[in-house]
């Protein structure tokens, strides 16, 4: 019977029966005693990490104790260092074995680790002075025994080793008080401990103090591979680079600290530290997982309690990086889709803003400034190309528009051609049979008609476009009114001006979707002039007869009228393209006839003849 048992912090079970064998004077009755009376046995063993016959110590505790088995093996033991890295049955299977009886030593499956089990007991001069103050006697304390922990997690001085032999036949079934055992001559070792032991301890005691989720060594070999793969040591596949990743971890501790744990690595394909992190049973030893976890940069704390996952590309939201919109920089996008580069097997971010713009980039992510980094823009979206033809409608030129929208020339005459309908009505034509085609194409350029012109009547819009409005008419009737605006009671209106601003407006966007069309043409130039541009929108008449009504308009059209020399330039390029599609020699009097110069042509012209001459 033990008929005294209160442990105080940090104390090993084995050391409160030790006390009790002192206070009961067992300890003059024979050595014996205190096993017989903890675990009614004689041939019982008095095990200082991880105890069995627990069931029994239970049943010859004072009645209503608090302690019950898996408490003293929550709490009085070494069991939680090794219970939070073994598969949960096996930790179970220690528990069993801990209340009854069997070999613990063996199932935890740490003794190939290499990491040896104690030799003696330990402790710290200063927890036993201030233990003496506080407690009135000294005790072993659970964190001072722990394989690969050689300091005292309080006060960071050196443990020091007792003159108890654990490991010796002698005191086998004996529990010795660390009065006893204390060798009073040894130095106190004046050595600073470095960073890494004291986290070692740190992180040690943590696990004692607290209950960490076993959670399993397939879920712990996954984190593991999401810090390596977030550190760049590993794929993202999961792949781990070995060599780069054993060399960072034996640069990071040094080769004399991880022989002096024992844990040395190895450059091979078979040690420790690449064991951790394969498919594989077979538990590691606490102390290497502490290792890997400090490497990793991580507390134990934080690998229990927090989810870790790779996250290539950090955690969002992430910005939109739509320069056409005015949220751009904005962190509006919550979701990253991840998918592997088939190329790099890098991992390939694509990110969505539901204004529509997606672009995506190749990771992952080094620094802060590649959060704001486009790889592809996927789609522009409907904001972007909004403001893509505000720009334009203003006037703004192709480059300055590019610069402003951050993409290139190309990009914004491609997109304001799929504005137009060009690409998209040919897309669209691609497949489809050559009814709805035709059809398709006249829906196209009604609809963008009225889009140009929404405050144009029925008779307007049919005036501007008779032919479109005759096949509609007979083929596609319904459809046609449907589109049609309402028809307007011809009205006064009271206030022309704001008419005329209006339609100055619309004259604005359509000339200048004429005039970019025109520049960005693969067809055959046509030389950009006043009624050029009146007759493609159909408003060659206000241009002749009201110039003063829509100033807008004008000011436009006399920026972007072209002088001859201009045209003829523009002219020579595209002839020189088409010899060259066509395989031809590109000769000057070829370029000359074919562009229908006259001679008399100006300097400029003829450089630009020579320039595609060269041009081969
Ligand atoms: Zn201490
Ligand atoms: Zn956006």
């Amino acid at each position: 019977m033990i008929f005294e048992f209160n442990p105080h912090p940090d104390e090993l079970l084995y050391s409160v029966l030790a006390r009790f064998n002192l206070v009961s004077r067992n300890v003059m009755i024979g050595s014996k005693e205190t096993v017989q009376d903890a675990f009614s046995s004689r041939t019982a063993s008095a095990v200082y990490d991880l105890p069995t016959r627990l069931s029994i110590l239970h049943s010859n505790l004072p009645v209503g104790t608090h302690f019950t088995p898996e408490r003293m093996i929550q709490n009085l033991t070494l069991y939680r260092l090794y219970a939070p890295f073994l598969p949960p049955d096996r930790a179970e299977k220690v528990i069993e074995k801990m209340k009854m009886d069997g070999d613990v030593h063996t199932t935890i499956g740490v003794l190939a680790s290499r990491i040896p089990f104690l030799s003696h007991m330990r402790y710290c001069h200063e927890c036993i002075v201030e233990d003496c103050n506080q407690f009135g006697e000294p005790y072993w304390h659970i964190s001072h025994q722990i394989p690969g922990i050689h300091i005292c997690h309080k006060h960071y001085s050196r443990l020091l080793t007792s003159s108890l032999q654990v490991s010796s036949r002698e005191n086998k079934h004996e529990f010795i008080d660390i009065s006893q055992a204390i060798t009073s001559g040894e130095e106190v070792s004046q050595d600073n401990p470095s960073e890494h032991e004291r986290f070692l301890a740190n992180a040690a005691y943590w696990l004692l103090r607290n209950e960490p989720p076993i959670i399993g060594l397939e879920v712990i070999r996954e984190k593991y591979i999401a810090c390596l793969q977030q550190e760049g040591y590993a794929s993202f596949s999961g792949k781990v680079h070995n060599e780069k990743f054993m060399r960072s971890f034996v640069g990071f501790y040094g080769r004399d600290f991880l022989r002096s744990l024992d844990c040395e690595v190895i450059y091979k394909e078979q040690n420790w530290l690449l064991k951790m992190v394969r498919k594989q049973r077979g538990a590691a030893h606490p102390i290497q997982h502490l290792l890997m976890m400090h490497f990793l940069g991580l507390s134990p704390d934080i690998f229990f309690t927090t989810e870790i996952k790779y996250l290539p590309f950090g955690e969002g939201p992430w910005p939109c990086l739509n320069r056409g919109a005015s949220h751009v920089g904005h962190a509006t996008i919550r979701e990253v889709k991840i998918t592997r580069d088939y190329d790099t097997g890098l991992p390939m971010g694509t990110f969505s803003c539901p204004c529509g713009f997606v672009y995506s980039r190749r990771g992952p992510d080094r620094t802060v400034e590649d959060r704001s980094r486009i790889g592809e823009v996927k789609v522009f979206g409907k904001t972007w190309e909004k403001q893509l033809l505000k720009l334009s409608s203003e006037g703004k030129t192709i480059t300055s528009i590019a610069s402003v929208l951050g993409c290139d020339r190309g990009t914004v005459i491609k997109y304001k051609r799929i504005l137009a309908g060009g690409v998209q009505e040919e897309a669209i034509c691609a497949r489809e049979v050559p009814e709805d085609r035709e059809r398709n194409k006249r829906r196209k350029r009604w609809l963008q008609l009225q889009q140009i012109h929404p405050l144009a009547t029925r008779k307007e819009l049919r005036e501007m476009a008779p032919k479109d409005f005759a096949w509609l008419y007979r083929h596609d009737n319904q459809w046609l009114y449907q589109q049609l605006p309402d028809i307007t009671v011809p009205q006064k209106y009271s206030d022309t001006r704001v008419n005329w601003e209006a339609r100055d407006q619309q004259m604005l966007i359509a000339a200048t979707t004429v005039v970019e069309k025109e520049l960005s043409t693969e067809e055959k130039p046509e030389r950009i002039t006043v009624s050029m541009i009146g007759k493609r929108i159909a408003e060659l008449g206000v241009l002749q007869k009201h110039p003063e009504k829509v100033p807008l308009t004008i000011a436009f059209i006399h920026q972007a009228v072209e002088t001859l020399e201009e045209f003829q330039i523009r002219r020579v390029k595209y002839v020189a393209e088409e010899l060259r599609r066509d395989k031809e020699l590109v000769l000057q009097w070829k370029i000359v006839r074919k562009a229908g110069l006259r001679p008399g042509f100006s300097e400029a012209v003829t450089q630009q003849i020579h320039l595609e001459c060269k041009n081969i």
